[in-house]
């Protein structure tokens, strides 16, 4: 059983202790930065920069407490991404998302390079085989990773594990290109693109969501570039027509997400990561897409704990206890109180992230909460 340290996001008095940012200085305290990192060393803080128009990343008021935990301890912290669109444009959003070295106070850089292709392949297990994990994270010794929960189109959840899978490999390989990367576990998880023309009409927008440019219309004809396609399912998901089907297995998506997480946490010594989840902004959707809709649940709190499936686990255990929020799409799609509200949303069983980590040997479900 893990120690999972938690503080409510509720406030109930008028002081800095009794804020969220004070409380996340609490849970650091308790946790005990010294019993992880030491003094000059290089530790990541791994986080999702976002997207253009997806704001509701971890702010930068919490990376920055992170940060003055590990300076304090004299430890050299840095806060990382992997590249999502091109680097120097990436870091641009980081920068509109607040994330900067002034806000955060420490150097903001990239895991995989300008390129996004700055990577090493890492013996993953029986699905991946092989992965790309970025370089800045294969070689940094220490991490503190912090992840924003919420909903997610392929994996129904994303917490710690999602972050790691997906955001601790690059996208691309400089000799096998995007297939040894963070698409892998997308091509391995969905069949092939299939068109309806009957229902289909013509409004574009699954040519204008793709990422990739992997969709086109010729003659009123879509043209779909195979070779190109991650598999994201974001063009299936903004057709509203229902047009577009995409086959997916999501059991075999759900574990091959454990499975890369597993093995960007391989290059790490045991007892060098830890792991904050922020369950704040609870959102349907990734950071990644090009907007960020309004929370389907209340803010709750903040976990911490150095036991990535005991995190998970209790994040998705909050989450079943929570309500769903009024105009939020949870109240759109009519979800009802005491019903899994994101497996209503993305009919997605996320839950087997953490019993495939759990099964991989990379913690345990069963936690105790420690409340401050
Ligand atoms: S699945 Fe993603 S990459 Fe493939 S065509 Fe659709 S939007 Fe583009
Ligand atoms: S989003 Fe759907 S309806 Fe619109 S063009 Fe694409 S397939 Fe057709």
């Amino acid at each position: 059983m893990s120690k999972v340290y938690f503080a409510s996001a509720g406030t109930k008095k008028w002081k800095y202790d009794d804020s969220m940012p004070g409380k996340l200085e609490r849970l650091l305290k308790e946790i005990g930065m010294m019993n992880y990192f030491s003094p000059e060393e290089w530790v990541a803080v791994k986080t999702h920069f976002g997207s253009e128009g997806a704001h509701r990343v971890v702010r930068p008021v919490f990376l920055r407490k992170v940060v003055d935990a590990l300076v304090r301890i004299g430890a050299k912290p840095f806060v990382t991404d992997t590249v999502r669109i091109a680097g120097l444009d990436y870091l641009e959003v980081a920068n509109q998302n607040g994330i900067n070295h002034l806000s955060v106070n420490a150097p903001v850089v990239l895991a995989d390079g300008l390129y996004g292709n700055d990577s090493i392949m890492i013996k993953a297990g029986e699905i991946l085989d092989e992965i790309a994990v970025a370089s800045v994270i294969h070689d940094v010794p220490a991490m503190v990773v912090c992840s924003h929960v919420k909903g997610h189109i392929n994996s129904g959840y994303a917490g710690a594990i999602k972050n790691l899978a997906m955001g601790g490999v690059s996208g691309y390989h400089r000799a096998c290109g995007w297939k040894c990367g963070r698409g892998s576990m997308h091509l391995i998880g969905r069949g092939e693109l299939v068109w309806d023309k009957e229902k289909c009409e013509l409004c574009y927008q699954c040519r204008d969501v793709c990422p990739l440019d992997a969709i086109d219309f010729s003659r009123e004809e879509l043209v779909w570039n195979d070779d190109a396609c991650w598999r994201c399912g974001r063009c299936e998901r903004a057709c509203e027509t229902a047009s577009l089907t995409l086959p997916a297995d999501n059991e075999r998506f759900m574990r091959s997400l454990a499975e890369s997480a597993g093995t960007v946490m391989s290059t790490f010594e045991p007892k060098k990561i830890v792991f904050i989840n922020f369950m704040t902004e609870i959102q349907p959707e990734c950071d990644c897409m090009p907007a960020a809709d309004v929370p389907v649940i209340q803010d709750m709190g903040i976990l911490m704990s150095e036991d990535i499936v005991s995190i998970e686990q209790a994040s998705m255990d909050m989450l079943l206890e929570a309500s769903p929020l009024p105009g939020s799409l949870a109240e759109h799609r009519k979800i009802k109180d005491g019903e899994d509200i994101l497996m209503k949303i993305h009919d997605k069983p996320y839950m087997l992230q953490v019993e495939e980590a759990e099964r991989l040997g990379l913690g345990s479900r069963k936690y105790e909460i420690i409340e401050i």
